[in-house]
């Protein structure tokens, strides 16, 4: 029985007793109990020394790859440090969303998350409601980054009942000016965030990302108002629709926007189909036919699809003309519960061929489509892979995604992180777990002799600051 668990590694010669005679039966059986002890301590020697040079090749290049300066391509942070939220403790903090979502999903209710939420309930009896999902769920990507980040900034070794009061006492410390400088530059080395719509930020720690999904998909009457407002125009055709969509463009760009960004993917399929502008002007008209009507700005809209396809096909072609790069959300959505079939990137085939100007930074692996992915990386020139949020989601598949795709896609076309937090703290733990999961992937290949260390270096640096350098033509604006 035991001999079947071994698996033997190649170069390990195996020696096979004959029996030539029942005589020696008992001396062979002997015999061969030796050299099977044999044979499991050569295999065990064999599994050790393989596994401390691959070790040895991981720290190398993680020993590297912890102290590069990195693009980070998208985030949700405050533009600036003093609109953080002050009435806040850690657990309301760290929970506005990613891990309160696996929280909610092991089986914590509404009703008692937002209870943990309410930072004027004492923190121990908040913390014992959510401790059952909390255990349960920690190992998970998003509890993971959470541990690894208040170890690094607060030394505590990770989120606990034992800890959690020390831990809040530390964070609510960090509310002070000084923590996001502490967080992005000193501890992360990242030399700029990509900042998701907030056009006004802070030059020092971000570059704006600009969304016009307004534009596409406009949800309210307040959603059109506050369009007129920025734009100090009345709009009353489509032709107004389709000219100030423009000239705001124009505008972001002018102030800093180096990129734009869609998050559609939430709320409908990706699939944008070629419209008429006759058939756009039907949905205009539907949404528009009762402006200025009393109340009409709280009104929800069910702007039409082929609305919505005929804008996104403007937008994009404005984006062509401007040789823009568009950062697409697919795979995933944040959240307990959407249509992620709506998400496939492979919808978007139709754009890349229409688009050639436009670069398509394809957002979160496209998770769980991640090998879709490679195969319209491979072929698109114009479309790119963006591991933003996706080391988090799942280390492993990101790991093994990488691994993959160095054998499928050629290496300029995939930027290594980006951070996709709401709150400051989040961002340490991600890009940490990021560093660790390339050089993962990287020391695989190496140990596969795809490439040596020093290669392995040079792709790191390109996956983490040459390739969204490069993507997001970044020359001159940062
Ligand atoms: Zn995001």
């Amino acid at each position: 029985m035991l001999i079947k668990k071994i698996i033997i590694p190649k170069n390990i010669t195996i020696f096979t007793l004959r029996n030539t005679s029942q005589n020696i039966q008992n001396w062979e059986h002997k015999q061969s109990s030796s050299v099977i002890l044999r044979l499991i301590t050569s295999c065990q020697k064999f599994y050790k020394e393989e596994r401390t040079k691959m070790n040895k090749i991981f720290e190398e290049i993680f020993n590297y790859v912890k102290d590069l300066e990195i693009i980070d391509t998208h985030e949700h942070l405050p533009a600036f440090e003093n609109e953080r939220e002050k009435d806040t403790d850690v657990l309301k903090e760290y929970l506005t969303h990613y891990f309160n979502r696996d929280l909610i999903s092991a089986g914590l209710s509404i009703d008692d998350y937002q209870k943990v939420l309410n930072n004027k309930v004492s923190l121990i009896k908040r913390w014992k409601l959510v401790e059952p999902y909390w255990e349960v769920a920690r190992n998970t990507g998003y509890g993971r980054a959470l541990d690894v980040s208040v170890k690094a900034l607060y030394g505590v070794e990770k989120i606990h009942r034992s800890t959690i009061e020390h831990l809040n006492e530390a964070f609510l410390d960090s509310l002070k000016p000084g923590h996001f400088k502490k967080v992005l530059k000193e501890k992360s080395k990242i030399k700029v965030s990509l900042l998701d719509s907030n056009l006004e930020c802070d030059k020092s720690f971000f570059r704006s990302v600009y969304r016009l999904d307004n534009f596409i998909y406009p949800n309210t009457g307040d959603d059109i108002e506050q369009i007129e407002k920025e734009s100090a125009t009345k709009i009353c055709s489509l032709g107004d629709w389709l000219e100030i969509c423009e000239i705001m463009l124009d505008k972001a760009l002018s102030i800093g926007a180096v990129a734009l960004k869609s998050g559609l993917a939430y709320r409908r399929t990706l699939k944008y189909e070629r419209v008429s502008k006759n058939e756009a002007e039907n949905g205009f008209n539907e949404i528009f036919k009762v402006k200025h009507s009393p109340d009409w700005e709280n009104q929800v809209f069910m702007v039409g699809k082929k609305f919505q396809d005929y804008m996104m096909h403007f937008v994009l072609g404005l984006a062509n003309k401007r040789n823009l790069t568009f950062q697409f959300h697919t795979g995933i959505q944040e959240g307990n519960g959407n249509i992620i079939y709506n998400s496939d990137p492979s919808l978007l085939s139709n754009l890349f061929l229409e688009y050639p100007n436009v670069d398509f930074d394809i957002f979160h692996i496209g998770y769980p489509y991640q090998q879709v992915l490679s195969v319209l990386a491979k072929t698109f020139p114009n479309v790119y892979i963006d591991m933003c949020w996706a080391h988090i989601i799942s280390p492993t598949a990101s790991i093994n995604a990488l691994i993959e795709w160095i054998d499928s896609v050629p290496i300029n076309k995939i930027s290594a992180f980006g951070g996709d937090y709401c709150f400051i703290d989040g961002v340490y733990g991600h890009q940490y777990l990021a560093r660790i999961n390339v050089s993962k992937s990287l020391a695989k290949k190496v140990e596969d002799s795809v490439f040596d260390i020093e290669k392995a270096k040079e792709i790191s640096r390109m996956l983490f600051y040459n390739n969204p350098f490069k993507i997001f033509k970044l020359k001159g604006k940062i």
